[in-house]
């Protein structure tokens, strides 16, 4: 990842996942704290959206649940936030060559998600020396509104 400076005071930025928003994550300065921007799912995330022919229900009774919740935190889609859902992974790609079978099939939340894509992206830069693709997103309106 390259080094990015807070435009504020000049310090180093970390990337924080905020699964509390509608955003992917931000980029937040180490040394005064203020947000600097909004950064969008990794490109891969996006195109990875196929579903699967299973239902959360088939996914859960297979893996012998009472409902369906996310394999990760044990949530159900009551106990979700606002802007979270319960979505069915692959957990070998489809890509990779996994299949759409139930054993192959797990139930995520939101934010689980997004922590298996950050993680795998974060492990892939890290092993394997890839850049990390974040895309900024740019509108930066609603930026105003969260910091405080
Ligand atoms: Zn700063
Ligand atoms: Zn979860």
């Amino acid at each position: 990842m390259k080094k990015e400076k807070c435009k504020y005071c000049g310090g180093p930025l970390i990337f924080r996942l905020r699964p509390d928003t509608v955003h992917y994550g931000e980029m937040v300065c180490i040394k005064c704290g203020r947000h600097n921007y909004w950064v969008s799912a990794p490109r891969e995330e996006n195109t990875r959206r196929r579903t699967s022919k299973f239902s959360l229900e088939q996914v859960a009774k297979f893996h012998g649940m009472d409902k369906p919740r996310c394999f990760f935190c044990l949530r159900t889609k009551d106990q979700l936030g606002e802007h979270e859902t319960l979505t069915i992974d692959h957990i070998i790609e489809l890509q990779l060559g996994g299949k759409d079978s139930l054993e192959n099939l797990q139930i995520l939340c939101t934010a689980c998600h997004k922590l298996k894509n950050w993680s795998r992206l974060y492990l892939n830069w890290h092993f394997n020396g890839k850049e990390v693709n974040m895309v900024n997103e740019g509108g930066s309106k609603q930026n105003e509104r969260r910091k405080s």
